[in-house]
C-alpha cells in the first residue's frame, strides 16, 4: 500500500524542501520505493537542491497537460525518484493544480511512499496537497509566527478531512530541548515526530546540490534526519 505524505508548514522557509529531500533520500536508502514531488509550482526548489533544476520535462509541463507524469521522473540520491517543478513563471502560469489528484493516481501504485513538498500559504494550490495526502507532516521552526502558521495549516487540513501525522521542529538550537518540544506540542496539539538542529551543513549541502544526509552523513542534522526516517516510517 502506498502512503502519500505531504510536507507542509503554512509559513515559507521553515524547511519543507530540506525535509522532503533528506527524508525521501533516507527512505530510498532503506529500499522503500520513494517518490518525492515538488508541488511548489511557483517557487520550485526541490529540483534545485538536488541538482535537477534544468530538466526538460517537469511537473509544470504535466500540469499543463503537455506531458505524461512518467516523463517528469528523475533519479535522485540513493535512487529516490524525483518529480521536480519548473523554474519559469510562464510554466507556473500554465499549470493547473487541480490536475494533481489525477496525476497522483497515475503513479501511486508504483511506489511505497509518495512525499509531496507543499508550497507555503493557503491559496488554492497550497491546500490541494493537504487534501490529497494520507497524512500531513508539519514543519515548524521554534518561533511564534511559524508555530501559528503551522496551527492554521493543521486546522485547514482537518477541515478538509485530512490527517496530521505530526510535526517536525526544524532549526532548534539543541535537540534535547524538552521545554521547546513540550511547548510546541501543546500549542499544535499534534505528536512531535522529531527535532532537527540548526546546522550550517544544510546550506553547504544544498549549495552542492546534494542532501545533507548524503554529503555530510555524520553531521548533527543528518543524524536527526536518519532518526526521524527510521522512527516515522518504521524502518529498523
Ligand atoms: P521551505 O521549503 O519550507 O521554504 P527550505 O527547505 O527551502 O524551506 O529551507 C529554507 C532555508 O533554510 C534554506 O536556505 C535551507 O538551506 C535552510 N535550512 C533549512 N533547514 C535548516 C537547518 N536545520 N539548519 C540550517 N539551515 C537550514
Ligand atoms: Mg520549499
Amino acid at each position: 500500500m502506498t502512503t502519500v505524505i505531504t510536507i507542509a508548514s503554512g509559513k515559507g522557509g521553515t524547511g519543507k524542501t530540506t525535509v522532503t529531500a533528506n527524508l525521501g533520500s533516507m527512505l530510498a536508502y532503506h529500499k522503500k520505493r520513494t517518490y518525492i514531488m515538488d508541488s511548489d509550482m511557483g517557487m520550485a526548489n526541490l529540483g534545485l537542491v538536488l541538482g535537477l533544476e534544468n530538466m526538460p520535462i517537469t511537473l509544470h509541463e504535466v500540469l499543463a497537460g503537455k506531458a505524461d507524469i512518467h516523463d517528469a521522473i528523475y533519479e535522485g540520491p540513493f535512487g529516490v525518484s524525483v518529480i521536480p517543478s519548473g523554474l519559469s513563471l510562464e510554466g507556473f502560469k500554465n499549470s493547473d493544480p487541480d490536475l494533481l489528484r489525477g496525476i497522483m493516481a497515475d503513479i501511486v501504485d508504483e511506489c511505497d511512499i509518495l512525499m509531496i513538498d507543499a508550497p507555503a500559504g493557503i491559496n488554492h494550490d497550497g491546500i490541494i496537497p493537504l487534501a490529497i495526502a494520507d497524512e500531513v507532516i508539519l514543519v515548524v521552526n521554534p518561533d511564534i509566527a511559524s508555530i501559528v502558521d503551522g496551527l492554521k495549516t493543521k486546522m485547514i487540513t482537518e477541515m478538509m478531512g485530512g490527517k496530521i501525522r505530526g510535526a517536525i521542529i526544524n532549526r532548534v538550537n539543541r535537540i534535547d530541548d524538552k521545554g521547546t518540544e513540550e511547548q510546541i506540542e501543546k500549542i499544535l496539539d499534534v505528536p512531535i515526530i522529531g527535532m532537527i538542529p540548526e546546522d550550517t551543513n544544510v546550506r553547504r549541502a544544498s549549495a552542492n546540490r546534494t542532501p545533507i544526509v548524503v554529503k555530510y552523513p555524520t553531521s548533527d542534522a543528518s543524524r536527526a534526519f536518519r532518526r526521524i526516517a527510521s522512527q516515522t516510517i518504521g524502518i529498523e
